[in-house]
């Protein structure tokens, strides 16, 4: 597990996704304010999702608002969330809560892919 070395929500919230893209989540929980264990049913989802990208649309003060694009089953959504985060008595960011929207996505196979590679979905993520 990395340790939490983010200097601003915007750095922890990458930090995050990068938990999840490797599967982390003993780092997803520690960077939380209310730590809590994370359950055997979520673990198996989250590891079932492939991350295609981070987009952050904007981080101002404590919050970070992003689009995080990936699969579910083949499937491509977009995560849109907008996040607090907060500093603990340490001086650390942490993740406190977010207003969360999941949308499925509709892309033809053809389509340029969601992570921006410039390729096909079909030929990139999509494969
Ligand atoms: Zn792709």
């Amino acid at each position: 597990m990395n340790p939490n070395t983010a200097t601003t929500p915007e750095e922890l919230m990458r930090s995050r996704y990068a938990a999840f893209e490797r599967k982390d989540f003993d780092y997803l929980v520690m960077t939380e304010t209310n730590p809590e264990p994370m359950d055997a049913d979520t673990k198996v989802w989250l590891a079932s999702l492939t991350w295609c990208r981070l987009e952050i649309i904007s981080a101002q003060g404590q919050q970070v608002e992003f689009n995080a694009y990936h699969l579910e089953q083949g499937v491509p959504y977009c995560l849109h969330e907008r996040s607090d985060f907060v500093q603990n008595a340490q001086g650390q960011w942490l993740y406190d809560k977010g207003e969360v929207e999941r949308i499925k996505l509709t892309i033809g196979r053809n389509d340029p892919c969601i992570c921006q590679s410039g390729k096909k979905f079909k030929k990139c993520c999509g494969a």
